[in-house]
């Protein structure tokens, strides 16, 4: 098999620059572990900045987002049983869409497959090869016989957990992480959500997040021990410590029911560089992991997917390759600002075990700033929201 560029990992970055490179006439092979329903029921992100947003309508997958995704023009930021509004409109003139990142993976498998682009799931022993030749190449395990894939250049979108990475050579790559004391216990639960704009909530009980889907679909986490596990607690448990963590009036409107997935996630921030090694190119968590407060995962994947496809545009219709030789640069200057914004934001959110009475004045402090000042609350809109490409 021969195509221009070879896609490892059929995630939303894979699948979002398969699209978009598509609709530039360049050709592309997608090869994902695993099969297409287990990708589809990964429950993960669905927060999308503007950027995205702009994405999917120039990959031509923007009409059920638009449909179906809601638009926030604010976010609420809740300290103890204390509130306040941060109006991303007002300070920033723009807004961010909720729209679960499921439906954005399955309106962009659709998409390809109407396009008759070739996707190939449960490949194993994924491994790249050649990458710092013109002539690279990539070798799978497929239906009991070995492929090779030919190909101009390789996309490692293959997430955190992924091979792509690890073909960096150890003497070039650096690696930047930063791990955090606790987990997310996240619920989802076909239930009307509790407000209409997100609640970021810091109580002396933890970290609480309420978050949506849509009119009858919540999304709702607690910090948690890095040691639980979710058949720890019980959908009644979860219920009781979240209503505990949010304000009372916000407790007094949940309404609950039983929990349709339940899931740990740990907290991490995690920056690889380079981005780009001979002909392979890294997108969203093969390079760079940033913790969910904030919702930065998913919207970071998709720069560099706007960084790497114009890139490869310019390389294929321009011949001019400045685009790939400053892709990591590019990507990175990005990258490390929203990685100081999560970890800011997560910083300011959690209750740490080792926080002393200092640390825990000095975050007080930090959310009245927040809450009384208006450039910072500027500043944090234009984060939220999204920074420019
Ligand atoms: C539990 C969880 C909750 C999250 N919640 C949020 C959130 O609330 N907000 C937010 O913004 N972000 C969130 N994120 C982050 C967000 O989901 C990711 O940033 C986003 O999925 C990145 O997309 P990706 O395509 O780069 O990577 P992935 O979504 O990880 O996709 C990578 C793909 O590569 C495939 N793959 C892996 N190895 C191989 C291989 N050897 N061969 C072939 N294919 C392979 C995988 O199966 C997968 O389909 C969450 C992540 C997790 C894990």
């Amino acid at each position: 098999m021969r195509t221009q560029v070879a896609i490892v990992g059929g995630g939303p970055s894979g699948l979002l620059l398969g699209q978009l490179l598509h609709r530039a006439g360049i050709d592309t092979v997608v090869l994902e572990r695993r099969s297409r329903d287990y990708v589809l029921s990964r429950v993960r992100a669905g927060v999308l900045e503007t950027g995205l947003v702009d994405l999917m309508h120039e990959a031509g997958v923007g009409e059920r987002m638009d449909r179906e995704g809601f638009i926030h023009d604010g976010t609420l930021i809740a300290n103890g049983d204390e509130q306040f509004r941060i109006d991303f409109h007002r300070l920033t003139g723009r807004h961010v869409m909720v729209y679960g990142q499921t439906e954005v993976t399955r309106d962009l498998y659709e998409a390809r497959d109407a396009a008759g682009a070739l996707t190939l799931h449960d490949c194993r022993g994924v491994k790249p090869h050649d990458l710092d030749t013109a002539a690279p190449f990539v070798t799978f395990l497929r239906d009991g016989a070995v492929h090779r894939l030919d190909c101009d250049f390789v996309a490692g979108c293959d997430g955190y957990h992924g091979p792509c990475r690890q073909e960096i050579p150890t003497e070039v790559r650096r690696e930047y992480e930063k791990t955090y004391p606790f987990g997310w216990l996240g619920v989802l639960s076909e239930t009307p959500p509790v407000s209409d704009e997100l609640i970021y909530a810091n109580s002396a009980r933890g970290f609480a997040l309420c978050s949506m889907r849509n009119a009858t679909l919540s999304r709702y986490y607690i910090q948690c021990d890095l040691s639980d596990s979710p058949d720890d607690w019980t959908d009644d448990m979860f219920w009781e410590e979240l209503k505990r963590r949010i304000p009372a009036e916000a407790a007094e409107r949940l309404e609950t029911g039983p929990s349709i997935e339940k899931s740990i996630a740990p907290l991490r921030s995690f920056v690889c560089e380079p981005m780009r090694w001979g002909r392979l190119f890294l997108c969203g968590d093969a390079a760079h992991i940033v913790p969910p407060t904030g919702a930065k995962g998913l919207n970071t994947a998709a720069s560099d997917v706007h960084y790497l496809s114009n890139a490869l545009k310019r390389f294929y219709h321009d011949r001019d390759d400045e685009g790939l030789e400053r892709y990591s640069e590019t990507a990175l200057a990005r990258i490390w600002k929203t990685e100081r914004f999560s970890w800011w934001f997560s910083s300011l959110m959690h209750r740490y075990p080792d926080q002393s009475a200092f640390d825990l004045r000095i975050q007080q402090a930090e959310l009245a700033f927040l809450r009384d000042n208006e450039a910072a609350q500027k500043a944090m809109a234009e984060s939220y929201v999204g920074l420019p490409y």
